[in-house]
C-alpha cells in the first residue's frame, strides 16, 4: 500500500482560525448564525447542508449537515418526525456524493461531546469526500456483528462482540435494497443507541460512523472515553463482559 493513500494531510495553518465551542462555551456559534453561512448546498426546513468553512483535510471535499436550529439540542432528543427527516436528508446527500464518481470513497460521520473529537457543540454531521483514500481498507467487517437486539424490515441492531475500539459499540446494519421506511428505522435505532450511551452508561460523548460495504450499509454507534492505551499503542480493542446485560437492558427500555 502506498502510504499517502492510507492517511490524510492536516492543514495546520487553517486549523488555527477554526472556532471551538465545546470547551469555550462563550464562543459565538457559527451554525446558529445561518444568515452568514456561505456556500450552502441544500436545505430542508432547519436542516442545512453547507461546505465546511475550515477544510483542514487536504485532498478532500468537506461538508457539514447542520441538524437543527436548536443549538443545545441533541440527536438522542429529537422528536420522531425531525429525526426521520434528518436521516433521509443526510443519507440522500451521502449517496449523492458516493455516486458522483468524484471520490475514492465518501465518509459520513458525527461527533458529539467533549471526547468525540468535535469542535462545535451545535448538532451536526459531516460528509467528506476522500479523493485519494478508500476508508474501508482497514475496517474489518467482523466488527459489525454481535449480539442481536432487534430487527425490522431490512434493518437490524446489535452490540459488537468484536468492537473496533472498545466496550459497548452498537451496530445498525441496513441491507442495500433499503427503502425509505428502512432509513426511518435506522434513524430510530441510532437514536436508541445514542440515548442508551448518554443516559444508561457513564458516557457523555459518542461518534456515529457510516460505512457502505458488500451491498450493506453499516452504522457504528461508538461510545467515547479517554482512548485506552492498549488500543493506541497495540491496536488491542476491549470488549465488556456484560454484553448480555446490555442486550437485556436495551430490549427492556426500547423494545417492549
Ligand atoms: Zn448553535
Amino acid at each position: 500500500m502506498v502510504l499517502e493513500e492510507s492517511m490524510l494531510c492536516f492543514d495546520s495553518n487553517l486549523a488555527k482560525s477554526k472556532p471551538e465551542s465545546i470547551v469555550k462555551r462563550d464562543t459565538s456559534c457559527p451554525f446558529c448564525e445561518t444568515e452568514s453561512l456561505t456556500n450552502v448546498i441544500d436545505r430542508e426546513g432547519t436542516i442545512i447542508w453547507v461546505e465546511n468553512k475550515y477544510p483542514t483535510l487536504q485532498d478532500t471535499y468537506q461538508t457539514i449537515i447542520i441538524e437543527t436550529d436548536q443549538c443545545e439540542s441533541e440527536l438522542s432528543e429529537y422528536d420522531p418526525s425531525h429525526l426521520k427527516q434528518l436521516f433521509r436528508f443526510a443519507f440522500e446527500k451521502w449517496l449523492v456524493m458516493e455516486n458522483s464518481g468524484e471520490y475514492k470513497s465518501v465518509i459520513l460521520y458525527k461527533n458529539h461531546g467533549l471526547l468525540s473529537g468535535g469542535t462545535i457543540r451545535h448538532p451536526h454531521m459531516q460528509i467528506v469526500g476522500l479523493k485519494k483514500l478508500n476508508y474501508w481498507r482497514k475496517v474489518n467487517t467482523d466488527t459489525f456483528d454481535g449480539e442481536f437486539i432487534h430487527s425490522a424490515g431490512n434493518v437490524s441492531l446489535s452490540v459488537s462482540n468484536y468492537p473496533l475500539v472498545g466496550f459497548t459499540e452498537f451496530n445498525v446494519k441496513v441491507n442495500e435494497n433499503f427503502n425509505l421506511k428502512d432509513v426511518d428505522q435506522m434513524a430510530v435505532y441510532i437514536q436508541n443507541g445514542t440515548h442508551f450511551l448518554l443516559n444508561h452508561l457513564k458516557c457523555n460523548s459518542y461518534n456515529l460512523f457510516f460505512y457502505r460495504l458488500n451491498q450493506l450499509i453499516f452504522v457504528k454507534i461508538m461510545p467515547r472515553f479517554v482512548t485506552s492505551p492498549l488500543f493506541l499503542g497495540y491496536s488491542i480493542p476491549q470488549v465488556s463482559n456484560n454484553i448480555n446485560e446490555i442486550v437485556t437492558k436495551m430490549k427492556d427500555i426500547y423494545f417492549k
